[in-house]
């Protein structure tokens, strides 16, 4: 029997879809997870390690320390492993992206260089260092730009400023989110680059030996504009011109393959316009939350189960099912107590809707982006035409009705 170590994170979406795929396929997972023992009966399963997935020259030692033997594959679950994956992967001699390629992809700055040095459209950026003074910055900005934290996810950190005043608003706000949500914020700093307009795609591929394989490119149809970067919709397949569909396709393996990453899940994000196809981002992972549930028609298998089954080194069958899908990532409306939920019912009853998902718990403290990187769950969709999917997908959020509580008047910086 293979065995794989996995890399669970307290706050995952998606522990139980890679559970359940290691049982469909025969696969012994020895857990590690970024949280304390004691807390394991409450999840329903005991991880043999407790680890911090963000300290991972530490961690790697515990995990050397207590496992028994060597794993077949080392995977992490979400963004939050992958450094720490690649470095045991690496340790244990196992076939792997190379550390210093995970880490230059999750680190925005860094992706920027990379972009630049190799000739790829890239926006004006800047570093920020912390504690620098904006008002004191010889820096000549072209408004709009965006300021991001260098290394958080989820479009937290992430805010647009049109003019002098909003950045100062910006740069200390996202300070604020980058100092509670990174212990290395102090070293990283932020960056700031310009707005990039056009539409904006994402790619869920699969790296085998350096080759991407697309599994699939997603449309995200509503406007991105900021000052704030809440996702809400992806539906594939794509309905950009052929043409430009193969320029993404081929600009992604060109990002992975000069960043390094040669094996594994990977997920992209680009933006479209005249000028050109721009990479915002290329992570050594899947795709997010529970939105690759979208993808298991088309696959004929869940997404967890085709990564398992690259990392031991099961077939991969054939594709599934044609067909549009979509899903959507219910944005949070308002900081606030999350109290419940109605108009499910109704919701369900939404033609093409397959399903609908509440992952946010009552009595739970939300908030959207940028200060927050959860959503209250997930409509999915599956139709004959990637229209009819999105229909699906507003009509279905319309009828839902959030009941969300003042919460304490925080608000980050
Ligand atoms: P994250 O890793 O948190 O998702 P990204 O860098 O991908 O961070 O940014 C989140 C979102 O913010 C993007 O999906 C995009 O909509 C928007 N965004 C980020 N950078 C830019 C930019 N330079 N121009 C326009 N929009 C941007």
């Amino acid at each position: 029997m293979k065995r794989v170590l996995l890399l669970l994170p307290v706050t995952g979406y998606r522990n139980d879809d890679f559970l359940a795929a290691a049982k469909r396929l025969g696969v012994q997972i020895v857990a590690a997870a970024d949280y304390c023992h004691r807390l394991a009966p409450l999840w329903g399963m005991r991880p043999l390690m407790s680890l911090h997935f963000d300290q991972p020259e530490h961690a790697v030692e515990v995990v050397l320390r207590e496992i028994d033997g060597r794993p077949d594959a080392v995977l992490a679950v979400d963004d939050s492993g992958v450094e720490l994956a690649a470095l045991l992967a690496q340790r244990f001699g196992l076939p792997g992206n190379p550390v210093s390629a995970v880490r230059g992809v999750r680190d925005k700055l860094t992706f920027r260089r990379l972009l630049r040095e190799h000739g790829f459209p890239c926006p004006q950026f800047h570093h920020l260092p912390s504690g620098e003074d904006p008002r004191l910055w010889p820096m000549e900005l072209t408004f709009p730009v965006v300021v991001k934290a260098r290394r958080l996810s989820a479009s937290r950190g992430v805010i647009r400023a049109d003019d002098f005043a909003a950045l100062l608003a910006a740069v200390q706000w996202v300070r604020a989110i980058q100092s509670k949500a990174d212990r290395d914020h102090r070293e990283l700093g932020l960056v700031i680059e310009d707005y990039i307009p056009g539409s904006e795609h994402a790619l869920e591929g699969m790296l085998d030996r350096g080759q991407l394989t697309t599994l699939a490119l997603f449309d995200k149809p509503d406007p991105l504009e900021g000052p704030h970067f809440e996702e809400t919709l992806y539906v594939t397949p794509s309905r950009l011109p052929r043409a430009t569909q193969d320029r993404i396709r081929q600009e992604v393996a060109r990002a992975c393959d000069v960043a390094g990453l040669a094996t594994g899940p990977i997920h992209a994000e680009v933006r479209v316009n005249d000028r050109g196809i721009w990479m915002l981002e290329v992570a050594a992972r899947s795709i997010g939350g529970l939105c690759g549930r979208v993808l298991k028609h088309s696959l004929g298998m869940s997404l967890e189960e085709l990564i398992l089954r690259q990392a031991v080194g099961q077939p991969m069958p054939g594709a599934g099912a044609d067909g549009a899908a979509g899903v959507m990532m219910i944005p949070v409306p308002r900081r606030g107590i999350y109290d419940g939920i109605e108009g499910l019912t109704d919701a369900r009853a939404v033609p093409f809707v397959t399903g609908i998902t509440i992952t946010a718990e009552p009595g739970q403290s939300i908030a959207p982006p940028p200060d927050g990187a959860g959503y209250l769950g997930f409509i999915f969709a599956r139709a004959a035409s990637p229209a009819e999917a999105e229909a699906a997908l507003r009509s279905a959020h319309g009828k839902l009705r959030f009941d969300i509580r003042a919460g304490l008047p925080v608000r980050a910086g």
